[in-house]
């Protein structure tokens, strides 16, 4: 162990100090891969456009409609013939505004005001903008805006304009017939305006995972409620909440379930009838009234709603965790640890990239990067340490707080975990480690 006030500890974890050795331990990897392997994207849902942003799609879309579904104007000016053009005065014979539908015809000699995005009438092949040309203010000096429109009026072209000019031409954008968003695009605010430029109301997503969150622990109390002796505030059903929609679910917070395994499995039954995928916190280590182990260890003397592993990873913090599948539908269940630095590290690490899965994302885990380390590090041989860090952007990484799991304070300051890796006990400052990035 690096002597003085290395960042990091060789005490074996927090959790379950003392516990005795278990006959199989699990990669950190090795967990995520079982929690991984049986999980697929939901299934459709049709959603309105807004409430696709974030999502991705299920389906290849293809466009109805060509873009621009009509030769238009791109300027504000006259729309005539190029060959008339010149230095030349023509007849105005109309005014188109956006979304005329009557429009004259203009023939050799004849223009007709146009506005942008307006249709470019029959007869014209070219618009030429009213900076052209004097207005139709009979002054012949250039224009910088259109006066108000003068029946009979006569405009002046000031210099020659080409066909086509100032038209963009339908189906320029877009063809209709063409596949526009492929399946698994990310629809962001661009590819909603296309979505709704092509006339599309709605979109097909993946659903939303429906994430049941439950903490446990008889001394928990509800922020705001008072708290007696010996009790604590619930934290870690409002940052799993918080972890599961910013991970694109849905989430519904059950806090503060009492240590009483019947409590336990009355309400997992409840949640088991909508949830996707339920997380608990707390009661999954080696003390008495471990409630979650004994609600959902058929070994406990409970109804067995499914089968959920406990197992111990080769990792800190984070070290007792469960996973398995509850009811008909086989629910999956993660179990975490209760202090809440592990809790929501195990999130990160495991729910997360199961929520993403759900939703059909391609990238499920958070960016990982290389970093260099301002402070001496040290990490319990055999585990892979997670330590709370600060990224900066020149290239290095801070530690934040402390190893315990219980610090709340400097995890809301971190922004990132050193990963420390499991056959490494000591890293002088200026090492380089794995870093992985937290914010979205
Ligand atoms: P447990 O895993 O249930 O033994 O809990 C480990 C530690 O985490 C204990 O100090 C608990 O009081 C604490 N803890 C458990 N659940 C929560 C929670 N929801 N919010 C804050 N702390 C918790
Ligand atoms: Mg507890």
């Amino acid at each position: 162990m690096t002597a003085g006030p290395a960042h990091g500890s060789n005490d074996p974890c927090c959790e379950d100090a003392g516990a005795p050795a278990a006959p199989r331990t699990w990669t950190v990897d090795e967990h995520l891969a079982d929690v991984l392997a049986a999980a697929a994207p939901l299934p459709a849902v049709e959603v309105d456009l807004l409430d696709a942003l974030g999502r991705r799609l299920t389906a290849d879309v293809t466009a109805a409609v060509d873009l621009p579904p009509f030769d238009n104007s791109s300027m504000d000016g006259y729309a005539l013939r190029a060959a008339d053009t010149a230095p030349v005065a023509l007849a105005v014979v109309g005014d188109i505004a956006a979304g005329a539908a009557e429009l004259p015809e203009v023939g050799p000699g004849r223009a007709a005001r146009i506005m942008t995005g307006a249709p470019v009438p029959p007869g014209a092949d070219a618009v030429a903008p009213v900076e052209w040309t004097d207005g139709g203010s009979g002054t012949g000096e250039a224009a910088d805006a259109m006066t108000a429109a003068v029946a009979g009026e006569t405009v002046q072209v000031l210099r020659p304009v080409a066909a086509g000019a100032h038209i963009r031409r339908r189906g320029s954008d877009i063809t209709a017939g063409t596949t526009v968003l492929t399946a698994g695009t990310l629809l962001g605010p661009a590819q909603l305006g296309l979505l709704a430029a092509i006339g599309r109301a709605t979109v097909a997503v993946h659903r939303r995972p429906r994430v049941a969150v439950l903490s446990t622990g008889s001394e928990l109390v509800q922020p705001g409620e008072p708290i007696g002796p010996g009790r604590i505030s619930d934290s870690n059903s409002f940052a799993l909440a918080a972890a599961a929609r910013a991970a694109g679910a849905e989430a519904v917070r059950i806090g503060g379930v009492p240590d009483d395994p019947a409590v336990l499995r009355r309400v997992l039954q409840e949640q088991l009838a909508h949830a996707d995928l339920i997380v608990t916190s707390g009661g999954v280590s080696v003390g008495a009234y471990d409630v979650v182990k004994e609600a959902l260890q058929p070994l406990h003397g409970g109804e067995d709603l499914g089968g959920v592993d406990f197992r111990r990873l080769r990792m800190q913090p984070g070290k007792p965790q469960g996973f398995g599948r509850l009811g008909k539908d086989g629910v999956p269940l993660l179990a975490l640890p209760g202090n809440p630095v592990s809790a929501y590290i195990s999130f990160e690490l495991f729910v997360r990239p199961l929520i993403r899965t759900m939703l059909g994302a391609p990238d499920v885990h958070r960016p990982v990067v290389s970093a260099v380390c301002t402070a001496d590090l040290s990490s319990p041989a055999g585990r892979r340490q997670f330590l709370r860090g600060r990224y900066g952007t020149d290239g290095t990484v801070t530690p934040v707080g402390g190893a315990s799991s219980h610090l709340v304070g400097a995890l809301a300051h971190a922004d990132c975990l050193i990963a420390v890796p499991e056959d490494t006990t000591a890293l002088p400052a200026g090492s380089r480690v794995d870093v992985v990035l937290l914010t979205d």
